[in-house]
């Protein structure tokens, strides 16, 4: 059984930011800032792209209303909001989870886009469609 599946299951504690039928929201054991969130669904899916539609609109739901608490609640300035998909993107926990993240003016920088050199979009598009 997953990590994940296993904290649903109450075999491995943690602490409850919100919990309804179908979602669990703990906060996450190794935080990358004060009061970092990981939303997921009670049910198993690998990751986003394999999650059902419905609870992934759940998911995103109690994810919004959390993220906008958490801004509240602890003066965060804003937040970064995404889900790994993949060990290539950093995946490390094979159960779908939507990262909060709350971030503070001047804190560490966390996520950083790297930038490539600009791909002919025109052909990226033909192949994707
Ligand atoms: P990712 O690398 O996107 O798969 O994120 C997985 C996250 O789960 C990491 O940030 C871990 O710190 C977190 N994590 C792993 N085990 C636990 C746990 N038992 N309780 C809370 N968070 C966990
Ligand atoms: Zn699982």
């Amino acid at each position: 059984m997953c990590i994940f599946c296993s904290i649903v299951k109450g075999d491995i504690p943690n602490y409850t930011v919100y919990e309804d039928e179908k979602v669990l929201a703990f906060f996450d054991v190794n935080p990358t800032s004060v009061g970092h969130t990981l939303v997921i669904p009670k049910a198993h899916y690998s990751s986003l792209l394999t999650c059902d539609p419905e609870d992934l609109t759940h998911v995103m739901k109690v994810a919004q209303k959390l993220g906008n608490q958490l801004k509240e609640k602890l003066g965060a300035d804003g937040m970064n909001i995404l889900s790994n998909v993949g060990a290539a993107a950093g995946q490390s926990v094979e159960h779908f989870h939507v990262h909060l993240i709350p971030r503070y003016e001047n804190d560490a920088e966390i996520i950083k886009f790297a930038g490539i050199e600009k791909p002919n979009f025109e052909e990226l598009l033909e192949k994707i469609k």
